[in-house]
């Protein structure tokens, strides 16, 4: 389907859940969670993003509240976007892969009459134990989030000292081996975090055959950073002088290291919008379509059939704004949500 500017929307971006095994500074607060998190790693985990002072004990979660998409919901959803021309669906969270139920979710999305392409991204904590079942469901790509080599900086901005990034680098290579078409990494660019790792990052395009995506980083959080922390892609062009041109994916500009296995990608939501090009519908774990990432305006499809959620897609395309309004660090986001509650 068009919208009002004529661009063709057939990218959806799904989140199924809130949830997360991570905390990340420019991401979530870090009181929007559970703090009993059983981190991902409950055979059964499913609900423990639990709101108001609630808490649970690990295992014992009744699954995901009232207020969220059901699985089935999900489905519905998906169908009624491909009916509407939607051929690419990106499945995220918060986590994806701390439900469940997530191959399932995988296995029937792929399933979707009008859907060619189903991707996922995840933060690659629990991807070694996944990661050939979610390629047997029929996923496609997958990009795993990965800021830092460093175990305490990891440890610092996902608040979280469970895990650190050799967790990460070997769900990156379940991933390799399990098959998918293309694995990417994505960093967030945070100055005086990581900005001194640009080099060792892209290394492991020369070790992986994966291309990896520096991010800019967008102000979705009060308090979290300030200008200070924000840094243009175009300063991985400063750092990596041998760089390659090659042909541009989606988004990303892309480049490649002179022998590298794979490229490397700027992704510049802030120094330069995309917003022309958009061609995406995102819809929230809790079932708000979200016509554009900076914007507060939702519409929502919780309870409604195939039918009523076709409708409200379409009002939601036809209310994407022709572009966002400028993002910057001394103002934040319009979207009201925090990623997680979003979806990146
Ligand atoms: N948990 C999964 C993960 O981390 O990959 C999927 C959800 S996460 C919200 C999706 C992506 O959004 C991640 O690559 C994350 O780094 C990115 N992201 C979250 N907050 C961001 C921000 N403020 N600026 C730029 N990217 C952000
Ligand atoms: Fe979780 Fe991903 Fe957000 Fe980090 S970026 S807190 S891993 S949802």
């Amino acid at each position: 389907m068009l919208d009002r500017f004529g661009r063709k929307i057939t990218y959806l971006r799904m989140s199924v859940t809130e949830q997360c095994n991570l905390r990340c500074r420019y991401c979530m607060p870090a009181d929007s969670a559970c703090d009993v998190s059983c981190r991902g790693m409950a055979d059964d985990m499913n609900g423990c993003f639990l709101k108001n002072g609630e808490s649970c004990s690990a295992g014992e979660c009744t699954g995901i509240g009232s207020g969220f998409l059901t699985q089935d919901e999900m489905i519905t959803a998906v169908r009624a976007a491909a009916s509407l021309g939607i051929s690419k669906v990106r499945i995220t969270g918060g986590e994806p892969l701390v439900r469940n139920d997530i191959i399932r979710i995988c296995d029937r999305t792929t399933a979707v009459e009008g859907v060619d392409e189903v991707c996922i991204t995840t933060n690659g904590l629990i991807l070694t134990k996944y990661a050939e079942e979610l390629s047997r469901a029929g996923v496609k790509h997958i990009n795993v989030s990965l800021d830092t080599l460093e175990k305490d900086r990891y440890a610092y901005m996902t608040r979280s000292e469970a895990f650190g990034p050799e967790t990460v680098l070997e769900g990156i290579e379940a991933a390799l081996a399990a098959g998918f078409e293309k694995v990417k990494i994505n960093t967030v660019l945070i100055n005086g975090f990581n900005t001194d790792e640009i080099e060792d990052l892209a290394e492991l395009t020369r070790k992986y055959p994966v291309d990896l995506r520096f991010i800019e980083l967008m102000p979705m959080i009060k308090g979290a950073f300030g200008p200070e922390a924000y840094i243009s892609a175009d300063e991985v062009i400063k750092r990596l002088k041998n760089l390659e041109k090659a042909p541009d994916d989606g988004v990303a500009r892309m480049f490649r290291l002179p022998g590298a296995k794979g490229g490397i990608g700027l992704i510049s939501p802030v120094s330069a919008h995309f917003c022309a090009e958009c061609n995406r519908l995102r819809l929230t774990a809790d079932g708000r379509l979200k016509p554009c990432l900076h914007s507060k305006e939702e519409y929502s499809v919780k309870g409604l059939d195939e039918a009523g959620m076709r409708a409200r897609m379409e009002e939601a395309i036809l209310a994407k704004p022709e572009k966002h309004p400028k993002l910057a660090f001394d103002s934040l986001s319009e979207a009201g949500r925090s990623m997680n509650r979003i979806g990146g």
